[in-house]
């Protein structure tokens, strides 16, 4: 039993969406082709003594460039949950696409978590193909080269416990360093997938998102988060709009604005 570790309270804050459609979610498409919206989030895991913040969204400027639909910067949005952002001292980058790593000099006090890998891949010779550059904002990259320099990024090479309670889960697939986080909670451990799977059905069906480096881990990754969590509704998928439906919010003012993972999903 983890009945030793902290319990986090969990949650998944919405920040952006676009309109999409299912073909563009799925390599080879979709043969039932319709709307299939994507909701952007960041994460929260709080327990009394530390706030980990789990990927930290994009800017309104690059929502502009890229034609999403900004709903509110996540990290002044870390207010509405009771997060001082000043107070924040480690957040977990779970790869450093453009929708997850932007922000970072918000948080002026925190340390960032990340897989080495991701840190070559993003400063490697792969970034001049555009099918695989187009996900980073090259900003955010040399931004990350240099909070490196002033010693704010910590880098693991494999799995690894950041603190008791939160531990990081190296898969590759969608980026070569991409990384999972599972967060213990008053519900047992919760799979935090971010894009290791976009939508439950990438995972349900085992048909890869469309954004992938490599498939074939891609596909391995859907068995490592099964392999990690209790069950199927202790996973939370990256961009799926069904977590905004299946998760309560804290308060009815946060109503389609944060939902709580750390209870289980509705039927
Ligand atoms: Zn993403």
């Amino acid at each position: 039993m983890d009945s030793h570790l902290p319990e986090y309270a969990l949650y998944a804050i919405r920040y952006a969406e676009r309109d999409a459609r299912r073909a563009d979610h799925f390599i080879g498409g979709d043969p039932h082709d319709g709307p299939m919206p994507m909701d952007y989030f960041v994460w929260v895991a709080i327990a009394p003594h530390r706030a980990v913040v789990i990927d930290t969204g994009f800017s309104a400027e690059v929502a502009k460039a890229r034609g999403r639909r900004h709903l509110r910067c996540p990290i002044e949005a870390l207010s509405l949950i009771g997060v001082d952002r000043d107070a924040v001292k480690d957040v977990v980058l779970t790869h450093m696409h453009y929708d997850h790593v932007g922000n970072f000099h918000r948080l002026p006090n925190a340390d960032f978590h990340l897989q080495e890998v991701e840190l070559h891949y993003t400063t490697g010779r792969h970034m001049r193909h555009p099918f695989l550059a187009r996900s980073f904002e090259v900003e955010d990259v040399v931004g990350i080269v240099r909070l490196n320099f002033e010693r704010r990024v910590k880098l693991y090479n494999g799995p690894a416990e950041l603190a008791p309670g939160i531990t990081l889960h190296p898969v590759g697939g969608h980026t070569p360093g991409m990384q999972f986080v599972r967060v213990h909670t008053s519900r047992g451990w919760v799979v935090v997938a971010s894009d290791v799977t976009h939508y439950y059905e990438n995972m349900e069906s085992g048909r890869p998102f469309t954004a992938a480096f490599h498939i074939g881990d891609m596909l391995d990754a859907y068995d490592a988060l099964r392999a990690h969590a209790a069950s199927p509704h202790h996973i939370i998928p990256g961009h799926d709009p069904l977590v905004m439906r299946q998760y309560p919010a804290p308060r009815p003012e946060l109503e389609g604005v944060v939902v709580r993972l750390d209870v289980m999903p509705r039927e």
